[in-house]
């Protein structure tokens, strides 16, 4: 295992394509039916039955700040450290996500077979629970690089219209999935409060900038996608493999500063306006769990075929994956009244997506950039096609002109210090069990000012 070259000698499904049907497929571990022993990831709300088995490095919260993360699955309000029950012999999480397709599910058969109702395993493995209340969550695995897409076109036609209302798709749009290289460094779990950000904004009618905390801080809903195996430098991964190199998917909130993006944007894209924090949630729903909820992928009539190196049948019969996905907002005067988030935004990933996972790993390495275990790629801003199915602030208030209303009378253009943001995501199909991806939250704190000096 920990040997790759020998290991994929010994994969089956190591550079052959006829095996592919069976990597997405639908297996036992998806039974709507099957029932666990840990009585919580029984309950119909929970996002964590056992046809989910999501994965995250936690502590105990009663273990050292510094004691070493370990690999755990979480199953209903439990984790189930997978060292604790002799599943792994290690907790390197990047070791795990960088397995052979078959070696994952062949892990993910051995938890769905040892937490099923009445499995021999239960005596052995309730001393590796842990309940997730006693946890301390990380970051789900050492974070590489951060390349941030674009994929959401409600989202590119919505800001697009801002700023060219007769033109508000580029012309490169239908044929380039647009990214940029985002920082690593500032992408933090979920439950990781972080300061507004200072920076220079220039106000429309001012002749020069400023610097001072951001006036326009907005949330982006996203999706994170997380390399499994790596690409090899120079090598483009085919469309046919490129699903072999996901290893799954995790909320993802891409805070950004629209007064910095503004001042900053041109000529080279977003830069300090994105990059002070983002928010990811702990843990990372498996392509394998996501096997029911794949959709086609499809193109509007007119709209051109994607060119021949981001094409494949793979792609066309189920490309996409129907992720629901939601936003909620509490301020602090909404805390301190005890009234719950409210709902901002709905909208789906499927919807939202022009461009698919396999699309976007192909086009990343189509160059022969190298693709490492652990980076991540956030989807960009996931809107839905109607106006209140969008994924940031800047289109539901349209650039702060039309600001929303809050319960307990509060309005927003922008995000003010104190305001938390929850994405919530969970996948649903007739015929099969429900699942969820946690939350990711993260509340904005006031701004730590620079003086001159
Ligand atoms: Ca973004």
């Amino acid at each position: 295992m920990s040997d790759r070259a020998a290991s994929n000698a010994n994969d089956p499904d190591a550079g052959s394509t006829h095996a592919r049907p069976v990597r997405s497929a639908v297996d036992h571990t998806h039974d709507p039916d099957l029932r666990s022993w840990v009585a919580s990831a029984n309950d119909a709300d929970t996002d964590f039955p056992i046809q989910n088995l999501p994965f995250g490095r936690f502590r105990r919260a009663d273990d050292p700040a510094d004691a070493p993360l370990r690999i755990g699955v979480a199953i209903g309000d439990r984790i189930l450290g997978l060292s604790q029950a002799g599943l792994i012999d290690h907790d390197d999480m990047a070791r795990l996500m960088a397995l052979p397709v078959a070696e994952r599910r062949a892990l993910r058969h051995r938890l769905s077979a040892g937490l099923r109702e009445g499995s021999s395993e239960q005596s052995r493995w309730s001393a590796a629970l842990l309940p997730q209340s006693r946890a301390v969550m990380a970051l789900p695995c050492a974070i590489g690089d951060y390349t941030d897409f674009y994929v959401g076109i409600h989202h590119a036609t919505a800001i697009g219209s801002l700023f060219r209302p007769d033109n508000p798709l580029l012309p490169n749009y239908r044929w380039v999935p647009i990214g940029y290289h985002g920082r690593a460094s500032t992408v933090g779990v979920s439950g990781n409060d972080f300061p507004r950000p200072c920076g220079q904004t220039r106000a429309p009618d001012a002749t020069q900038p400023v610097y001072g905390p951001s006036r326009r801080l907005d949330f982006e809903l996203e999706l994170a996608v997380f390399v499994g195996r790596p690409s090899a430098a120079g090598t483009p991964v085919a469309m046919a493999d490129a699903e072999d190199h996901v290893f799954g998917l995790a909320l993802f909130n891409d805070w950004s500063a629209r007064d910095l993006q503004a001042w900053e944007y041109q000529p080279l894209g977003p830069f300090l306006s994105k990059n002070f924090a983002s928010t990811v949630s702990p843990w990372i729903v498996t392509m394998e769990a996501l096997a029911p909820f794949r959709r086609p992928f499809a193109r509007p009539a007119g709209d051109p075929e994607p060119l021949p190196y981001l094409d494949s049948a793979h792609n066309r019969t189920q490309g996409q994956v129907d992720v629901e996905l939601e936003v909620w907002l509490q301020s602090a005067a909404m805390r301190e009244a005890g009234i719950d988030g409210a709902l901002l935004s709905r909208s789906n990933y499927a919807d939202a997506a022009y461009w698919t996972l396999a699309q976007m790993i192909a086009h990343h390495s189509a160059n022969g950039c190298q693709l490492r275990t652990g980076d991540l790629l956030g989807t960009g801003t996931l809107s839905g096609p109607q106006p209140e199915q969008a994924g940031s602030l800047m289109e539901l208030t349209r650039a702060g002109r039309q600001p929303l209303q809050l319960p307990g009378g509060e309005q927003r253009d922008f995000l003010a210090d104190g305001d938390s943001i929850t994405l919530r995501g969970r996948c649903r199909r007739d015929g099969a069990r429900s699942i969820g991806f946690g939350i990711c939250r993260a509340q904005v704190l006031p701004a730590r000012a620079v003086l001159p000096g």
